[in-house]
C-alpha cells in the first residue's frame, strides 16, 4: 500500500488560498479536506483520519498554535505544517515549541510546499504510522493492533471500533446516544440497544483494564463512559 492516498487537511480561512492550494495538491493526487477554522478542523479530526495538516496561524477563533496546543496536549501526533506571517519569527519559534513539525512562511512557492508535505510524511511512515495512543494504550489504525504496556490486545471489529470512538474522544464523556449513532450507525429511536453496548463495553473494558492497576474505561453512570486515567484500582 504505499501509493496508498494520503488524507490531508488544509485550515485555512483564506478562501482563495484555501482553494488554490486544494486544487493544487488534489491535482498531486492527495485527498484534500478544507476547513475555514480550528473549530471545524478539530470537528474534522475527530470524525476521520488525515495524514498530515496544513495548519495556518492567523485563524479566526482559535489559532493555529492553539490548535496544536490542544492536539498535542491529547497526544496525537498528526504531522503538522504551519503557514506563518512573513516576519512573524515569534509565531515560528513559539509553533514549533508547541509541537508544530515544520513550517512555511508565506507567501511560499507551491513546490516548496510540495516538498515539506513529502518529508514529513516520509518521516511519518518510517516511524509510526497512524496511531492512536493514550497513556500506555496504543492503536495502530493500519495494522489494527491494539497493546497495552506494549502487550497485545485481541479485538473483536465492533470492539475495536468503540475503542477508537473512546479513543478519539478521550476525557470527554462518550454516551450510548453517541455510540449507537457513531459506531452501531443505529438511527432508528425505536430499536434502543444500550444492552447491546453495554455488553460490548464490559468486554472490552476487562480486555483493557483488567491487567493494569490504572484504569482507563470508566462507567458515568446514567451518562455513558469516559476513556480517562484518573481511577485507580483499590
Ligand atoms: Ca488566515
Amino acid at each position: 500500500m504505499e501509493n496508498e492516498q494520503k488524507h490531508l487537511l488544509i485550515v485555512e480561512d483564506e478562501t482563495k488560498l484555501a482553494k488554490a492550494l486544494a486544487e493544487g495538491l488534489g491535482a498531486e493526487g492527495y485527498w484534500v479536506t478544507t476547513a475555514v477554522s480550528g473549530e471545524e478542523a478539530l470537528f474534522l479530526l475527530s470524525r476521520d483520519i488525515f495524514n498530515l495538516m496544513i495548519l495556518d496561524v492567523m485563524l479566526p477563533g482559535r489559532s493555529g498554535i492553539e490548535i496544536t496546543k490542544l492536539l498535542r496536549d491529547k497526544n496525537d501526533k498528526i504531522p503538522v505544517l504551519m503557514l506563518t506571517a512573513r516576519d512573524s519569527i515569534d509565531d515560528r519559534v513559539i509553533g514549533l515549541d508547541t509541537g508544530a513539525d515544520d513550517y512555511l512562511t508565506k507567501p511560499f512557492a507551491f513546490a516548496e510546499l510540495l516538498a515539506r508535505i513529502r518529508v514529513l510524511l516520509k518521516r511519518v511512515n518510517t516511524e509510526s504510522g497512524v496511531k492512536l495512543t493514550f497513556t500506555d494504550l496504543e492503536m495502530d489504525l493500519i495494522t489494527r493492533e491494539v497493546r497495552r504496556s506494549d502487550k497485545k490486545i485481541d479485538l473483536t471489529l465492533r470492539e475495536f471500533e468503540v475503542l477508537e470512538y473512546l479513543l478519539r474522544h478521550r476525557n470527554e464523556v462518550v454516551s450510548r446516544e453517541m455510540l449507537a449513532r457513531d459506531v452501531w450507525k443505529e438511527t432508528s429511536r425505536f430499536s434502543p440497544i444500550d444492552n447491546v453496548i453495554d455488553v460490548h463495553m464490559a468486554r472490552l473494558r476487562k480486555k483493557i483494564d483488567q491487567n493494569s492497576s490504572i484504569q482507563l474505561i470508566t462507567t458515568i453512570r446514567g451518562v455513558g463512559f469516559s476513556l480517562k486515567e484518573n481511577m485507580i484500582k483499590p
